[in-house]
Protein backbone atom coordinates (compact mmCIF):
# COMPACT_ATOMS: atom_id res chain seq x y z
CA UNK A 1 0.00 0.00 0.00
CA UNK A 2 1.53 3.59 -0.51
CA UNK A 3 0.97 6.72 0.98
CA UNK A 4 -0.37 9.39 -1.00
CA UNK A 5 1.04 12.85 -0.67
CA UNK A 6 -1.61 15.24 0.52
CA UNK A 7 -1.86 18.22 -1.53
CA UNK A 8 -1.55 20.83 1.30
CA UNK A 9 1.67 19.09 2.35
CA UNK A 10 2.76 18.96 -0.99
CA UNK A 11 2.20 22.85 -1.01
CA UNK A 12 3.51 23.40 2.16
CA UNK A 13 6.91 21.86 1.04
CA UNK A 14 7.42 24.34 -1.36
CA UNK A 15 5.99 26.90 0.35
CA UNK A 16 8.72 26.26 2.85
CA UNK A 17 11.13 26.41 0.23
CA UNK A 18 10.36 29.70 -1.23
CA UNK A 19 9.85 31.66 1.86
CA UNK A 20 13.79 30.00 2.75
CA UNK A 21 14.66 31.58 -1.01
CA UNK A 22 12.61 34.90 -0.86
CA UNK A 23 11.77 35.76 2.50
CA UNK A 24 9.15 38.35 2.42
CA UNK A 25 10.89 40.54 -0.10
CA UNK A 26 9.06 41.85 -3.12
CA UNK A 27 9.99 38.92 -5.27
CA UNK A 28 7.85 36.13 -3.37
CA UNK A 29 4.62 37.01 -5.04
CA UNK A 30 3.76 36.19 -7.21
CA UNK A 31 4.78 32.49 -7.33
CA UNK A 32 6.57 32.22 -11.21
CA UNK A 33 5.05 28.41 -11.42
CA UNK A 34 6.75 27.52 -14.66
CA UNK A 35 10.43 28.43 -12.87
CA UNK A 36 9.38 26.33 -9.86
CA UNK A 37 8.11 23.61 -11.61
CA UNK A 38 11.28 22.99 -13.77
CA UNK A 39 13.82 24.07 -10.82
CA UNK A 40 11.79 21.91 -8.26
CA UNK A 41 11.13 18.75 -10.22
CA UNK A 42 15.18 19.40 -11.51
CA UNK A 43 16.20 19.24 -7.88
CA UNK A 44 14.33 16.35 -6.42
CA UNK A 45 13.42 14.04 -9.33
CA UNK A 46 16.26 14.29 -11.38
CA UNK A 47 15.31 11.15 -13.76
CA UNK A 48 11.51 12.54 -14.16
CA UNK A 49 11.36 16.53 -13.92
CA UNK A 50 9.62 18.85 -15.99
CA UNK A 51 11.24 20.14 -18.85
CA UNK A 52 8.25 22.12 -20.53
CA UNK A 53 6.04 24.72 -19.81
CA UNK A 54 4.28 26.37 -22.54
CA UNK A 55 0.92 27.51 -23.91
CA UNK A 56 -0.48 25.59 -26.82
CA UNK A 57 -3.60 24.94 -28.68
CA UNK A 58 -5.59 23.06 -26.47
CA UNK A 59 -8.93 23.33 -27.70
CA UNK A 60 -10.71 21.44 -25.18
CA UNK A 61 -8.50 21.85 -22.27
CA UNK A 62 -7.50 24.39 -20.11
CA UNK A 63 -4.07 22.48 -19.35
CA UNK A 64 -2.75 19.29 -19.30
CA UNK A 65 0.07 17.28 -18.16
CA UNK A 66 2.16 15.53 -20.44
CA UNK A 67 4.74 12.61 -20.57
CA UNK A 68 7.36 13.20 -23.05
CA UNK A 69 7.82 12.12 -26.40
CA UNK A 70 9.26 8.15 -26.20
CA UNK A 71 13.25 8.46 -26.22
CA UNK A 72 12.89 11.57 -23.70
CA UNK A 73 12.10 11.91 -20.28
CA UNK A 74 10.51 13.96 -17.86
CA UNK A 75 7.33 15.91 -18.60
CA UNK A 76 5.59 19.13 -20.20
CA UNK A 77 2.87 21.09 -18.50
CA UNK A 78 0.75 22.85 -21.33
CA UNK A 79 -1.77 25.50 -21.00
CA UNK A 80 -4.83 26.24 -23.31
CA UNK A 81 -3.22 30.10 -25.07
CA UNK A 82 -6.49 30.48 -26.11
CA UNK A 83 -6.72 31.98 -21.95
CA UNK A 84 -6.30 35.22 -21.42
CA UNK A 85 -6.53 36.20 -18.19
CA UNK A 86 -3.28 35.54 -16.05
CA UNK A 87 -5.02 34.26 -13.00
CA UNK A 88 -6.55 31.74 -14.93
CA UNK A 89 -3.51 30.75 -16.74
CA UNK A 90 -1.12 31.00 -12.81
CA UNK A 91 -3.95 28.55 -11.50
CA UNK A 92 -4.00 26.45 -14.11
CA UNK A 93 -0.02 25.80 -13.85
CA UNK A 94 -0.21 25.46 -10.38
CA UNK A 95 -2.70 22.81 -10.61
CA UNK A 96 -0.90 21.27 -13.52
CA UNK A 97 2.24 21.30 -11.26
CA UNK A 98 -0.42 19.76 -8.34
CA UNK A 99 -0.98 16.61 -10.73
CA UNK A 100 3.05 16.13 -11.23
CA UNK A 101 3.61 15.88 -7.95
CA UNK A 102 0.34 13.83 -6.67
CA UNK A 103 -0.96 12.20 -10.02
CA UNK A 104 1.92 11.10 -12.34
CA UNK A 105 2.47 7.41 -10.71
CA UNK A 106 -1.23 7.11 -11.10
CA UNK A 107 -1.56 8.83 -14.44
CA UNK A 108 1.74 7.75 -15.88
CA UNK A 109 0.43 9.07 -19.60
CA UNK A 110 -0.09 11.97 -17.70
CA UNK A 111 -3.70 13.99 -17.58
CA UNK A 112 -5.80 16.73 -19.46
CA UNK A 113 -7.62 18.95 -17.31
CA UNK A 114 -11.32 20.19 -19.23
CA UNK A 115 -12.93 23.26 -17.43
CA UNK A 116 -14.84 20.77 -14.96
CA UNK A 117 -18.32 21.51 -16.13
CA UNK A 118 -19.68 18.09 -16.29
CA UNK A 119 -17.36 16.11 -14.60
CA UNK A 120 -18.71 14.01 -11.26
CA UNK A 121 -17.62 15.27 -8.00
CA UNK A 122 -17.52 11.94 -6.54
CA UNK A 123 -15.75 10.76 -8.98
CA UNK A 124 -11.68 9.65 -8.50
CA UNK A 125 -11.09 11.82 -11.26
CA UNK A 126 -12.83 14.79 -9.39
CA UNK A 127 -10.99 13.70 -6.24
CA UNK A 128 -7.48 14.29 -8.06
CA UNK A 129 -9.17 17.61 -9.80
CA UNK A 130 -9.71 18.94 -6.41
CA UNK A 131 -6.58 18.24 -4.59
CA UNK A 132 -4.87 19.86 -8.02
CA UNK A 133 -7.14 22.95 -6.79
CA UNK A 134 -6.32 22.96 -3.36
CA UNK A 135 -2.25 22.22 -4.00
CA UNK A 136 -2.61 25.39 -6.55
CA UNK A 137 -4.40 27.51 -3.75
CA UNK A 138 -1.73 26.27 -1.28
CA UNK A 139 1.21 27.21 -3.05
CA UNK A 140 0.12 30.35 -5.18
CA UNK A 141 -1.45 31.76 -1.71
CA UNK A 142 -0.21 30.21 1.79
CA UNK A 143 -2.06 31.55 4.42
CA UNK A 144 1.01 32.79 6.50
CA UNK A 145 1.38 35.48 3.34
CA UNK A 146 -2.35 36.20 2.92
CA UNK A 147 -3.07 36.54 6.83
CA UNK A 148 -0.95 39.34 6.73
CA UNK A 149 -2.77 40.85 3.97
CA UNK A 150 -5.60 40.30 5.64
CA UNK A 151 -6.43 39.49 9.49
CA UNK A 152 -8.65 36.86 10.20
CA UNK A 153 -10.70 39.20 11.78
CA UNK A 154 -11.03 41.80 9.68
CA UNK A 155 -13.81 43.16 7.26
CA UNK A 156 -12.42 43.25 3.66
CA UNK A 157 -13.99 45.31 0.80
CA UNK A 158 -13.81 43.35 -2.76
CA UNK A 159 -11.13 45.90 -3.62
CA UNK A 160 -9.20 44.43 -0.74
CA UNK A 161 -9.68 40.62 -2.11
CA UNK A 162 -9.04 42.40 -5.66
CA UNK A 163 -5.81 43.51 -4.57
CA UNK A 164 -4.75 40.09 -2.72
CA UNK A 165 -5.96 38.53 -6.37
CA UNK A 166 -3.70 40.83 -7.61
CA UNK A 167 -0.38 40.35 -5.27
CA UNK A 168 -1.13 36.49 -6.04
CA UNK A 169 -1.58 36.61 -9.67
CA UNK A 170 -5.43 34.76 -9.59
CA UNK A 171 -8.81 35.63 -9.84
CA UNK A 172 -10.92 37.06 -7.72
CA UNK A 173 -12.70 34.31 -6.56
CA UNK A 174 -9.70 32.13 -5.98
CA UNK A 175 -8.95 34.75 -3.42
CA UNK A 176 -12.35 34.93 -1.96
CA UNK A 177 -12.51 31.38 -1.37
CA UNK A 178 -9.07 31.32 0.55
CA UNK A 179 -10.11 34.17 2.56
CA UNK A 180 -13.02 32.67 3.30
CA UNK A 181 -10.86 29.52 4.41
CA UNK A 182 -8.92 31.15 7.58
CA UNK A 183 -11.07 33.97 8.30
CA UNK A 184 -13.19 34.30 11.48
CA UNK A 185 -15.93 36.34 10.16
CA UNK A 186 -19.19 34.99 9.31
CA UNK A 187 -19.08 35.50 5.65
CA UNK A 188 -20.87 34.30 2.77
CA UNK A 189 -19.39 34.08 -0.78
CA UNK A 190 -22.56 33.74 -3.47
CA UNK A 191 -21.85 33.82 -7.20
CA UNK A 192 -25.12 34.53 -9.26
CA UNK A 193 -26.22 34.46 -13.28
CA UNK A 194 -29.78 35.59 -14.42
CA UNK A 195 -31.12 36.18 -10.60
CA UNK A 196 -30.39 32.74 -9.69
CA UNK A 197 -27.76 31.12 -7.36
CA UNK A 198 -24.49 28.94 -9.30
CA UNK A 199 -22.71 28.01 -6.70
CA UNK A 200 -21.93 29.36 -3.10
CA UNK A 201 -19.67 29.08 -0.50
CA UNK A 202 -20.00 30.27 3.70
CA UNK A 203 -16.87 30.94 5.83
CA UNK A 204 -16.49 28.36 8.79
CA UNK A 205 -18.54 30.42 11.33
CA UNK A 206 -21.49 31.19 8.99
CA UNK A 207 -21.75 27.88 8.24
CA UNK A 208 -22.00 27.04 12.12
CA UNK A 209 -24.46 29.46 12.54
CA UNK A 210 -26.27 28.39 9.69
CA UNK A 211 -25.59 31.18 7.47
CA UNK A 212 -25.11 29.22 3.86
CA UNK A 213 -27.15 28.42 0.46
CA UNK A 214 -27.67 24.61 -1.13
CA UNK A 215 -27.55 24.64 -4.11
CA UNK A 216 -26.99 21.35 -5.65
CA UNK A 217 -29.63 18.29 -6.09
CA UNK A 218 -32.66 21.57 -5.39
CA UNK A 219 -34.05 23.60 -7.64
CA UNK A 220 -32.74 26.45 -7.98
CA UNK A 221 -32.65 29.68 -5.73
CA UNK A 222 -33.61 32.69 -6.30
CA UNK A 223 -31.44 36.04 -5.43
CA UNK A 224 -33.43 38.62 -3.39
CA UNK A 225 -35.14 41.03 -6.12
CA UNK A 226 -33.64 43.75 -3.68
CA UNK A 227 -29.95 42.30 -3.86
CA UNK A 228 -27.52 43.68 -6.09
CA UNK A 229 -27.17 40.72 -7.63
CA UNK A 230 -30.21 41.84 -9.65
CA UNK A 231 -30.26 45.34 -9.17
CA UNK A 232 -27.61 46.47 -11.60
CA UNK A 233 -28.93 49.80 -11.74
CA UNK A 234 -27.61 50.23 -8.52
CA UNK A 235 -23.96 49.70 -9.44
CA UNK A 236 -21.41 52.25 -10.18
CA UNK A 237 -18.60 51.57 -12.28
CA UNK A 238 -20.11 47.69 -11.88
CA UNK A 239 -19.48 47.58 -8.06
CA UNK A 240 -21.56 48.21 -5.09
CA UNK A 241 -22.14 47.80 -1.39
CA UNK A 242 -25.66 47.96 -0.26
CA UNK A 243 -27.25 46.68 3.51
CA UNK A 244 -29.88 44.47 4.11
CA UNK A 245 -32.33 44.10 6.66
CA UNK A 246 -33.09 40.20 7.87
CA UNK A 247 -34.40 37.88 5.81
CA UNK A 248 -33.29 39.64 2.60
CA UNK A 249 -30.32 37.25 1.71
CA UNK A 250 -30.27 35.20 4.71
CA UNK A 251 -31.99 35.04 8.29
CA UNK A 252 -29.45 37.79 9.68
CA UNK A 253 -29.36 41.44 8.45
CA UNK A 254 -26.14 41.70 5.84
CA UNK A 255 -23.72 44.08 3.93
CA UNK A 256 -23.65 43.02 0.33
CA UNK A 257 -20.49 43.99 -1.61
CA UNK A 258 -21.39 43.17 -5.55
CA UNK A 259 -19.09 43.37 -8.56
CA UNK A 260 -20.88 42.17 -11.86
CA UNK A 261 -18.63 40.52 -14.08
CA UNK A 262 -19.31 41.52 -17.66
CA UNK A 263 -16.47 38.98 -19.02
CA UNK A 264 -18.10 35.99 -17.68
CA UNK A 265 -21.36 37.64 -17.28
CA UNK A 266 -22.26 36.46 -13.66
CA UNK A 267 -22.59 38.62 -10.35
CA UNK A 268 -20.25 37.97 -7.68
CA UNK A 269 -21.58 38.88 -3.74
CA UNK A 270 -19.81 39.02 -0.70
CA UNK A 271 -22.07 38.69 1.79
CA UNK A 272 -20.80 40.13 5.49
CA UNK A 273 -22.65 39.17 8.28
CA UNK A 274 -22.46 40.63 12.26
CA UNK A 275 -20.35 38.18 14.12
CA UNK A 276 -23.61 37.29 16.84
CA UNK A 277 -23.17 34.35 18.83
CA UNK A 278 -24.60 31.65 17.09
CA UNK A 279 -28.77 32.23 18.20
CA UNK A 280 -29.18 29.92 15.66
CA UNK A 281 -26.53 27.19 15.89
CA UNK A 282 -26.74 23.75 15.13
CA UNK A 283 -25.65 20.90 17.32
CA UNK A 284 -23.37 19.57 14.71
CA UNK A 285 -21.96 21.50 11.69
CA UNK A 286 -23.50 20.57 8.16
CA UNK A 287 -20.80 19.42 5.40
CA UNK A 288 -21.37 21.91 2.91
CA UNK A 289 -21.92 20.28 -0.26
CA UNK A 290 -18.99 18.93 -1.83
CA UNK A 291 -21.14 19.91 -5.60
CA UNK A 292 -21.20 23.29 -3.71
CA UNK A 293 -17.89 23.81 -2.92
CA UNK A 294 -16.00 22.88 -6.17
CA UNK A 295 -19.20 24.30 -8.15
CA UNK A 296 -18.71 22.41 -11.10
CA UNK A 297 -22.00 23.06 -12.82
CA UNK A 298 -21.05 26.46 -13.78
CA UNK A 299 -18.90 25.67 -16.80
CA UNK A 300 -15.65 27.07 -15.61
CA UNK A 301 -12.78 26.46 -13.29
CA UNK A 302 -13.70 27.64 -10.30
CA UNK A 303 -10.60 29.13 -9.21
CA UNK A 304 -10.19 30.64 -12.39
CA UNK A 305 -12.94 33.06 -12.63
CA UNK A 306 -13.28 36.24 -12.95
ZN1 LIG B 1 -6.63 18.64 -13.48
Amino acid sequence: MTTRLSPHRAANDLTRLLNAAFGTGPDRFPVNVATVAKDYSNQFFPEDPITLVKGDALPNFDGGLYKAPPGKKGWGILYNDAITSPGRINFTLGHELGHYLLHRLLFPDGLECRPQDMVRWDSEYAEIEHEANVFAAGLLMPLDDFRRQIDGRSKPSLDDLGTCADRYRVSLIAAALRWLEYTERRAVLVVSRDGYILWSRSSASALKTGAYFKTSGRPPIAVPSTSLAVRSDLLVKSKGVLPHEADVWLHDPCEEMALLSDQYDFTISLLHLDNASPRWGRDEEEEQDVFDKFAPQTGMRLFEQG
